[in-house]
Protein backbone atom coordinates (compact mmCIF):
# COMPACT_ATOMS: atom_id res chain seq x y z
CA UNK A 1 0.00 0.00 0.00
CA UNK A 2 1.24 3.45 -0.62
CA UNK A 3 1.96 6.09 2.41
CA UNK A 4 0.57 9.38 2.52
CA UNK A 5 3.16 11.53 3.48
CA UNK A 6 3.89 15.52 4.02
CA UNK A 7 7.44 16.43 2.93
CA UNK A 8 8.23 20.15 3.85
CA UNK A 9 10.70 21.62 1.40
CA UNK A 10 12.70 24.49 3.53
CA UNK A 11 14.23 25.98 0.20
CA UNK A 12 16.96 28.49 1.35
CA UNK A 13 15.44 29.19 4.45
CA UNK A 14 16.26 29.57 8.32
CA UNK A 15 19.75 30.08 9.54
CA UNK A 16 20.51 26.55 11.54
CA UNK A 17 19.92 27.41 14.87
CA UNK A 18 16.09 28.90 13.58
CA UNK A 19 16.10 25.33 11.52
CA UNK A 20 17.01 23.32 14.44
CA UNK A 21 14.41 25.43 16.54
CA UNK A 22 11.38 24.69 13.81
CA UNK A 23 12.48 20.71 13.70
CA UNK A 24 12.03 20.48 17.10
CA UNK A 25 8.51 22.44 17.26
CA UNK A 26 7.36 20.02 14.44
CA UNK A 27 9.08 16.80 16.29
CA UNK A 28 7.30 18.41 19.44
CA UNK A 29 3.58 18.43 17.57
CA UNK A 30 3.67 15.07 15.88
CA UNK A 31 4.75 13.73 19.76
CA UNK A 32 1.73 15.26 21.36
CA UNK A 33 -0.61 14.39 17.88
CA UNK A 34 0.25 11.43 15.95
CA UNK A 35 -0.42 12.30 12.55
CA UNK A 36 -2.25 10.05 10.24
CA UNK A 37 0.61 9.98 7.92
CA UNK A 38 4.49 10.23 6.85
CA UNK A 39 6.27 13.96 7.70
CA UNK A 40 9.36 14.57 6.51
CA UNK A 41 11.53 17.83 6.49
CA UNK A 42 13.80 18.64 3.65
CA UNK A 43 16.59 21.27 4.71
CA UNK A 44 19.41 22.99 3.25
CA UNK A 45 22.32 20.59 3.69
CA UNK A 46 24.49 22.77 6.24
CA UNK A 47 21.21 21.98 8.81
CA UNK A 48 21.09 18.25 8.06
CA UNK A 49 23.58 16.82 11.00
CA UNK A 50 22.03 19.08 13.46
CA UNK A 51 18.33 18.91 12.38
CA UNK A 52 18.65 15.20 13.11
CA UNK A 53 20.12 15.18 15.84
CA UNK A 54 17.49 17.29 17.45
CA UNK A 55 14.52 15.04 15.94
CA UNK A 56 12.99 11.49 16.51
CA UNK A 57 13.35 9.74 13.72
CA UNK A 58 10.61 7.48 14.07
CA UNK A 59 8.56 10.44 13.88
CA UNK A 60 10.00 13.05 11.52
CA UNK A 61 11.69 12.05 8.50
CA UNK A 62 14.59 14.02 7.08
CA UNK A 63 15.71 14.67 3.99
CA UNK A 64 17.77 16.63 2.01
CA UNK A 65 16.97 19.47 -1.05
CA UNK A 66 19.78 17.83 -3.66
CA UNK A 67 22.71 16.01 -4.18
CA UNK A 68 25.07 15.81 -6.59
CA UNK A 69 25.38 13.42 -9.54
CA UNK A 70 29.07 12.59 -8.77
CA UNK A 71 30.02 10.18 -5.77
CA UNK A 72 32.90 11.78 -4.89
CA UNK A 73 35.93 14.02 -5.65
CA UNK A 74 37.38 17.43 -7.43
CA UNK A 75 34.07 18.86 -7.94
CA UNK A 76 34.28 22.00 -5.20
CA UNK A 77 30.69 23.14 -3.52
CA UNK A 78 28.77 19.97 -4.05
CA UNK A 79 27.51 17.47 -1.87
CA UNK A 80 27.28 14.42 -2.75
CA UNK A 81 24.72 11.38 -1.79
CA UNK A 82 27.01 9.45 0.49
CA UNK A 83 27.89 12.56 2.43
CA UNK A 84 24.00 12.98 2.62
CA UNK A 85 23.29 9.74 3.95
CA UNK A 86 25.99 10.02 6.84
CA UNK A 87 23.67 12.95 8.19
CA UNK A 88 21.09 10.15 8.97
CA UNK A 89 19.23 11.27 5.99
CA UNK A 90 16.55 9.13 4.90
CA UNK A 91 15.15 11.43 1.12
CA UNK A 92 16.35 13.65 -0.84
CA UNK A 93 14.34 16.35 -2.92
CA UNK A 94 15.65 15.85 -6.69
CA UNK A 95 14.64 17.77 -9.99
CA UNK A 96 12.72 20.20 -7.96
CA UNK A 97 11.51 23.02 -10.78
CA UNK A 98 13.58 26.33 -9.09
CA UNK A 99 16.85 23.34 -9.72
CA UNK A 100 15.67 22.62 -13.50
CA UNK A 101 15.32 26.30 -13.86
CA UNK A 102 17.97 28.43 -12.08
CA UNK A 103 20.88 25.85 -11.97
CA UNK A 104 20.25 24.01 -15.42
CA UNK A 105 18.97 20.50 -14.16
CA UNK A 106 18.45 17.88 -17.51
CA UNK A 107 16.98 14.69 -17.05
CA UNK A 108 20.41 13.26 -18.04
CA UNK A 109 21.96 15.02 -14.97
CA UNK A 110 19.01 13.57 -12.49
CA UNK A 111 19.46 10.28 -13.54
CA UNK A 112 22.61 10.29 -12.31
CA UNK A 113 21.76 12.00 -9.04
CA UNK A 114 18.18 9.48 -8.38
CA UNK A 115 20.99 6.18 -9.42
CA UNK A 116 23.26 7.83 -6.43
CA UNK A 117 20.53 8.43 -4.18
CA UNK A 118 19.21 5.01 -4.26
CA UNK A 119 22.75 3.45 -4.09
CA UNK A 120 23.38 5.38 -0.82
CA UNK A 121 19.69 4.44 0.41
CA UNK A 122 17.96 7.34 -0.05
CA UNK A 123 14.64 8.10 -1.14
CA UNK A 124 14.43 10.16 -3.98
CA UNK A 125 11.67 12.40 -3.55
CA UNK A 126 11.46 13.32 -7.83
CA UNK A 127 9.89 16.82 -8.79
CA UNK A 128 7.94 17.11 -11.93
CA UNK A 129 5.41 19.85 -13.13
CA UNK A 130 4.62 22.01 -16.06
CA UNK A 131 5.23 25.50 -16.89
CA UNK A 132 2.41 28.08 -17.28
CA UNK A 133 2.57 28.34 -20.90
CA UNK A 134 2.22 24.36 -21.00
CA UNK A 135 -0.65 24.64 -18.61
CA UNK A 136 -2.31 26.83 -21.15
CA UNK A 137 -0.79 25.40 -24.21
CA UNK A 138 -2.58 21.80 -23.14
CA UNK A 139 0.98 19.71 -23.18
CA UNK A 140 1.17 19.50 -20.38
CA UNK A 141 0.52 15.84 -19.66
CA UNK A 142 3.12 15.53 -22.16
CA UNK A 143 5.30 17.62 -20.87
CA UNK A 144 5.26 15.60 -17.18
CA UNK A 145 5.51 12.53 -18.68
CA UNK A 146 8.62 13.16 -20.54
CA UNK A 147 9.82 14.31 -17.56
CA UNK A 148 9.26 11.02 -15.77
CA UNK A 149 10.24 9.05 -18.50
CA UNK A 150 13.59 10.11 -19.27
CA UNK A 151 14.45 11.20 -15.24
CA UNK A 152 13.16 7.30 -13.98
CA UNK A 153 12.40 5.23 -16.27
CA UNK A 154 15.72 3.58 -16.75
CA UNK A 155 15.32 2.27 -13.22
CA UNK A 156 14.11 -1.24 -12.51
CA UNK A 157 11.15 -1.55 -11.05
CA UNK A 158 12.31 -2.26 -7.76
CA UNK A 159 14.40 0.82 -7.71
CA UNK A 160 11.70 2.57 -9.16
CA UNK A 161 9.39 1.11 -5.81
CA UNK A 162 11.84 3.68 -3.60
CA UNK A 163 11.12 6.56 -5.78
CA UNK A 164 8.45 9.36 -3.99
CA UNK A 165 6.72 11.33 -7.10
CA UNK A 166 5.90 14.87 -6.55
CA UNK A 167 3.83 16.83 -8.91
CA UNK A 168 4.39 20.50 -8.40
CA UNK A 169 2.78 22.55 -11.59
CA UNK A 170 5.63 25.47 -11.53
CA UNK A 171 2.62 28.35 -11.59
CA UNK A 172 1.69 27.40 -8.59
CA UNK A 173 4.90 27.26 -6.55
CA UNK A 174 5.55 30.14 -4.11
CA UNK A 175 2.45 32.33 -6.23
CA UNK A 176 -0.52 31.60 -4.12
CA UNK A 177 -1.84 29.73 -6.72
CA UNK A 178 -2.89 26.35 -6.13
CA UNK A 179 -3.98 23.89 -8.80
CA UNK A 180 -7.60 23.06 -7.80
CA UNK A 181 -8.31 19.50 -6.34
CA UNK A 182 -9.99 18.32 -10.29
CA UNK A 183 -6.72 19.49 -12.05
CA UNK A 184 -4.36 17.80 -9.62
CA UNK A 185 -6.17 14.37 -9.54
CA UNK A 186 -6.88 14.81 -13.13
CA UNK A 187 -2.78 15.08 -13.66
CA UNK A 188 -2.08 12.44 -10.51
CA UNK A 189 -4.54 9.78 -12.20
CA UNK A 190 -2.70 10.74 -15.35
CA UNK A 191 0.78 9.81 -13.88
CA UNK A 192 -0.13 6.53 -11.96
CA UNK A 193 -1.36 5.34 -15.53
CA UNK A 194 1.90 6.37 -17.09
CA UNK A 195 3.69 4.43 -14.37
CA UNK A 196 1.35 1.17 -14.71
CA UNK A 197 1.74 1.08 -18.63
CA UNK A 198 5.65 0.74 -17.90
CA UNK A 199 5.87 -1.00 -14.67
CA UNK A 200 2.20 -2.62 -14.36
CA UNK A 201 -0.44 -1.21 -12.14
CA UNK A 202 0.85 -3.14 -8.65
CA UNK A 203 3.90 -1.08 -8.66
CA UNK A 204 1.59 2.35 -9.96
CA UNK A 205 -0.29 1.66 -7.15
CA UNK A 206 2.22 1.60 -4.49
CA UNK A 207 3.83 4.59 -5.70
CA UNK A 208 2.96 7.70 -3.40
CA UNK A 209 2.29 10.83 -5.75
CA UNK A 210 2.44 13.95 -3.57
CA UNK A 211 1.34 17.75 -4.74
CA UNK A 212 3.00 20.45 -4.57
CA UNK A 213 2.05 24.20 -5.66
CA UNK A 214 0.73 26.69 -2.66
CA UNK A 215 -0.81 24.07 -0.39
CA UNK A 216 -1.51 25.53 2.87
CA UNK A 217 -4.15 24.74 5.60
CA UNK A 218 -6.89 25.85 4.02
CA UNK A 219 -6.86 23.69 0.67
CA UNK A 220 -4.75 20.61 2.29
CA UNK A 221 -7.99 18.49 3.06
CA UNK A 222 -9.70 18.98 -0.53
CA UNK A 223 -6.71 18.02 -2.18
CA UNK A 224 -5.85 14.95 0.19
CA UNK A 225 -9.34 14.14 -0.19
CA UNK A 226 -8.39 13.02 -4.02
CA UNK A 227 -8.09 9.34 -4.42
CA UNK A 228 -4.59 9.80 -5.88
CA UNK A 229 -3.46 12.56 -4.20
CA UNK A 230 -0.95 11.28 -1.55
CA UNK A 231 0.18 14.18 0.15
CA UNK A 232 2.19 17.48 -0.57
CA UNK A 233 5.35 18.79 -1.19
CA UNK A 234 5.58 21.64 1.14
CA UNK A 235 7.15 24.91 0.94
CA UNK A 236 6.28 28.45 1.86
CA UNK A 237 3.79 26.73 4.23
CA UNK A 238 6.99 24.76 5.51
CA UNK A 239 8.23 26.77 7.26
CA UNK A 240 5.51 28.20 9.96
CA UNK A 241 5.13 24.79 12.32
CA UNK A 242 1.52 25.92 13.05
CA UNK A 243 0.39 25.88 8.89
CA UNK A 244 2.51 22.99 8.31
CA UNK A 245 1.07 20.92 11.06
CA UNK A 246 -2.07 22.55 10.08
CA UNK A 247 -1.21 20.54 6.86
CA UNK A 248 -0.39 17.25 7.90
CA UNK A 249 -3.61 17.66 10.08
CA UNK A 250 -5.54 17.46 6.93
CA UNK A 251 -5.23 13.57 6.69
C1 LIG B 1 7.92 23.83 -3.42
O1 LIG B 1 8.78 24.63 -3.70
O2 LIG B 1 8.20 22.61 -3.43
C2 LIG B 1 6.59 24.32 -3.08
C3 LIG B 1 5.59 23.49 -3.15
O3 LIG B 1 6.50 25.63 -2.70
P1 LIG B 1 5.19 26.42 -2.18
O4 LIG B 1 4.44 25.49 -1.27
O5 LIG B 1 5.73 27.61 -1.46
O6 LIG B 1 4.40 26.78 -3.39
Amino acid sequence: MRKNIVAGNWKMNTTVPEGVALAKEVNEALKAEKANCDVIVCVPFTHLCSVAAAIDSSVLGLGAENCADHKSGAYTGEVSAPMVASTGAKYVILGHSERRQYYGETSETLREKVALALENGLSPIFCIGEVLEERENGTFNDVVKTQIVEGLFNLNAEDFGKIILAYEPVWAIGTGKTATAEQAEDMHAFIRNVIAEKYGNEVADNTSILYGGSCKPSNAAELFAKPNVDGGLIGGAALKCADFMGIVKAF
